[in-house]
């Protein structure tokens, strides 16, 4: 509507505009009940109704089979940077992880306290701008985990396939923060998914986990309970107050992307935004510039910079006063990053490209 902005923030970001009115509508007095989803007890069959579609929801989308546990959590999906390790193996267990961008590093960085990890692959000395081929990575067969992040936030890197872990019994372990949700994914490659909410799905304050149920049940003895997968799983994410509102929020976005027809349809949709943000960008005969490996750049978050980058105060300025925001790059790489996650329409992606050629035009 004419007053909200384009807000092409990395997270929270923007949220579909549709699902904020519905909530408005619901905010006072959800479906008659007298009081708001922030003021129910979670234990209640009302808001047991909320959780439970939102669950059953997700399922659908992703096609998530029986034999996995969908858990709503809490703490950011920086917590799961040690849950996953505390979960998953023993103190002494190999672990490999290939890093394709900073929250990789850190999820690195974290598992080190847990377990004994090692980066098989990292990007770090190229400037995070590609994914390695997986032909001649050097798998541990020990390992009982391969993390990836697929879909690095800050630098625009996204796996378009995966990696298969080399040892038979080790599992495939993704962060999907940002990219959750965002296209069709074969949840079966996977031992485990982890996901903040606040790129693609909801409100910050809720994190997803899908985790294969055999993989439960053998936490290391310090694990907190609050990191406990299976405390949790065990407990239908109700084992102590999870933050029901935001959950009441993500199962409001499932709902409308199921209407949209499902992920095939949001995947359409955000090759088309990412397709002509990206063109732009390479036609636009070095004034603008995307360093990712064409191969591999993400479809959510675009990062570019501008050959003359005396001008990036300006566009920014300039970009604001035309009500699109948030496109300052992450603090530590500089330049651009227009985030396009599901809920941008693509109304504001056209509005960014037809912006970016008329300052080119101006400062060329
Ligand atoms: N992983 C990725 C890929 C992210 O983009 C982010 C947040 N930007 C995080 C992890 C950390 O998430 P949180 O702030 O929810 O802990």
């Amino acid at each position: 509507s004419q007053d909200r902005v384009f807000n092409f923030a990395a997270g929270p970001a923007t949220l579909p505009e549709n699902v904020l009115l519905k909530a408005q509508s619901e905010l006072y007095n959800w479906h008659g009940s007298g009081m708001s989803v922030m003021e129910m007890s979670h234990r209640g069959k009302d808001f047991r109704s909320i959780i439970e579609k939102a669950e059953a929801d997700l399922r659908s989308l992703l096609n998530i089979p029986e034999n996995y546990a969908v858990l709503f959590l809490q703490g950011g999906a920086t917590t799961q940077f040690a849950a996953v390790p505390l979960n998953l193996c023993a103190p002494g267990d190999s672990v490999d992880y290939l890093v394709t961008g900073s929250w990789g590093d850190k999820a690195f960085k974290e598992a080190k306290k847990y377990c004994n990890p090692k980066v098989i692959w990292s990007g770090k000395s190229e400037n995070y701008v590609r994914v390695p081929s997986f032909d001649g990575l050097e798998l541990n067969p020990n390992a009982k985990y391969l993390h990836i992040c697929a879909n690095e936030t800050i630098y625009g890197v996204e796996f378009k396939d995966y990696p298969v872990p080399c040892n038979p019994n080790g599992v495939l372990v993704a962060d999907m923060s940002s990219n959750f949700c965002s296209k069709p994914v074969d949840v079966t490659k996977f031992g485990l998914i982890y996901a903040g909410a606040q790129k693609n799905v909801g409100p910050s304050g809720v994190c997803i986990v899908i985790v294969r149920k055999d993989l439960l049940g053998n936490a290391q003895e310090i694990t907190p309970v609050m990191l406990n997968y299976k405390i949790h799983a065990d407990n239908n994410s109700l084992y102590n107050t999870p933050p029901c509102y935001g959950i009441y929020m993500c199962g409001l976005v499932f709902e409308d992307l199921l209407k949209q027809g499902g992920l095939e349809e949001v995947e359409k949709k955000n090759h088309k935004k990412a397709g002509i943000l990206y063109n732009a960008i390479d036609e636009s005969k070095g004034f603008y510039r995307c360093p990712v490996e064409k191969s591999v750049r993400s479809m959510m978050n675009v990062p570019f910079t501008l050959e003359k980058s005396e001008l990036e105060a300006e566009f920014l300025k300039e970009a604001e006063k035309e009500k699109m925001v948030q496109l300052k790059g992450h603090r530590s790489v500089g330049g651009m990053r227009a985030s396009i996650y599901n809920a941008m329409p693509l109304a504001g992606v056209e509005k960014l490209v037809a912006f970016m050629k008329d300052f080119q035009a101006k400062h060329a």
